[in-house]
């Protein structure tokens, strides 16, 4: 199955793109079910049951208002957040919930939004099941779902999370690995974004490709908009401040260049996208919402900081950075609650590494190189949120990544491009480690700073 570069960077809100994202896709998709066999209007009950990791930090990552928000027919690339207000509220003071938007039922989340925090369905550790029942309690429809990582969701059963996996049309230049993409890229004379490019206009023309990249791009500088001028506290028991309106206002009236100043600013940006990731703002997934303030990150420190950097720089990183989360969605994975911190923000600083390189008109190798880099050094970082909520160590983890891919690049910018390991190998020992890993560091809150940090 061929994946896009769009399977990778979409819209959502925040705060997970597997907590969040995937279940309000999930329940999305099981009352389009029920419409399309001609069931919904015959629903009078709905149970949504979450199990594992989305039992055990789901509060914490709004699960439960994204299950309601899909159930209601939203989508996470369009919904806007007085929309969540009215229909979470509507649950909570009327107890009612209109299915797709046109059926209308009863719902009391206490007994039909259940977590299991000790039960794992038998495919991923982020399951659901949802039911729904006629007026004799008989069951019109049941199914399962899995959410495995950056938004994707598996139906139980099925192997591909790609959404339109049946139908969508088979692109030239498959890879699975980074040896093979090296290769086919030497065939055929290209760069990594020029074959992305090829790739891509399997599904759009060049002219829409330019344009939705473009898209993905902006909606990133407006999230790191947002969080320059929004205030006070995010929402939670951690009470934490937002630290992003502040460092902005005190670097943009420095007087005069500091010595880090470069770096202030890469921490800024990538704390204004996690703030508004943790508020519940919206942010392209890149390659997950909680690592979502890495690639804007170093993107606006390109353009801000290297000479010659333009547009078509910005469209070479994000089809180059897309590539190589091909790699890891293929051959690992981008879900925290299966490879720990190292297969979100270590993910992120791997593409952001590459992408840069690519941008900086590097070569291949030395984009193979960077991304590698980006890797290794995050190896074995887990996922452990304080308080189940992705706030503490997300958002000042993300300031770290962007720096630590920036340094990744520089690193790969003056070599040529040769090196010990391979991408391709520490792709395996992510893959390795992550399934080492215990549970408690792999988002269940059960372990690290969650058990260690007192939440309030
Ligand atoms: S610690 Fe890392 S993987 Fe876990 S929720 Fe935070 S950003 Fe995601």
């Amino acid at each position: 199955m061929s994946l896009s570069v769009f399977d990778i960077f979409k819209v959502g809100i925040g705060p997970s793109s597997s907590h969040t994202v995937g279940p309000m896709n999930a329940a999305r998709r099981f009352v389009e079910e029920l419409a399309e066999r001609d069931l919904l209007a015959g629903v009078v009950t709905i149970e949504a049951d979450l199990f594992g990791s989305l039992a055990l930090t789901g509060m914490g990552h709004a699960t439960d208002r994204a299950v309601l928000m899909g159930l209601a027919g939203y989508r996470p690339d369009r919904v806007e957040a007085h929309q969540a207000d009215a229909t979470v509220r509507r649950v909570n003071d009327e107890r009612r919930l209109t299915l797709a938007g046109e059926h209308d039922i009863e719902f009391d989340r206490a007994t039909q939004l259940r977590l299991h925090k000790r039960e794992v369905l038998p495919e991923h550790t982020n399951g659901m099941r949802f039911t729904a029942r006629d007026g004799d309690a008989s069951v019109l429809h049941q199914a399962e779902f899995y959410s495995v990582g950056g938004g994707f969701i598996v139906r139980g059963g099925q192997t591909d999370a790609t959404p339109d996996a049946d139908t969508r049309a088979v692109a030239p230049h498959e890879f699975d690995t980074a040896r093979e993409l090296l290769e086919l890229c030497r065939e055929q004379g290209l760069e990594i974004h020029e074959l992305m490019h090829a790739r891509e206009l399997t599904w759009c023309s060049a002219q829409a490709l330019r344009s939705r990249l473009l898209d993905i791009w902006q909606v990133m500088v407006d999230c790191v908009q947002r969080g320059f001028h929004a205030q006070g506290l995010l929402p939670g028991i951690l009470k934490v401040r937002r630290r992003a309106p502040k460092l902005y206002r005190q670097l943009a009236n420095q007087p005069s260049p500091q010595p880090m100043q470069v770096m202030d600013w890469v921490n800024a940006w990538a704390l204004a996208v996690n703030e508004e990731n943790a508020a519940g703002g919206r942010v392209v997934t890149a390659p997950t919402n909680g690592a979502a303030g890495i690639i804007p990150s170093v993107l606006h420190y390109y353009l801000q900081f290297e000479p010659g950097a333009d547009e078509d720089g910005v469209i070479r990183f994000l089809l180059t950075a897309g590539a190589i989360a091909i790699l890891y969605k293929k051959r690992a994975s981008l879900s925290g609650a299966e490879m720990g911190c190292q297969g979100e923000v270590g993910v992120a600083c791997s593409m952001a590494a590459g992408g840069l390189v690519s941008a900086l008109h590097g070569s291949n190798a030395q984009i193979e190189n960077a991304a590698e880099i980006g890797m290794e050094h995050n190896l074995g970082l887990t996922c452990d949120p304080v308080g189940g909520l992705v706030q503490i160590p997300c958002i000042e983890r993300n300031a770290m990544g962007s720096v630590k891919a920036i340094n990744a690049a520089r690193l790969a910018m003056r070599g040529d491009g040769t090196h010990k390991v391979s991408l391709d190998q520490v792709i395996r020992t992510m893959r390795q480690t992550g399934r080492d890993m215990s549970t408690i560091y792999k988002e269940t809150s059960e372990g690290g700073l969650a058990v260690n940090v007192p939440e309030c």
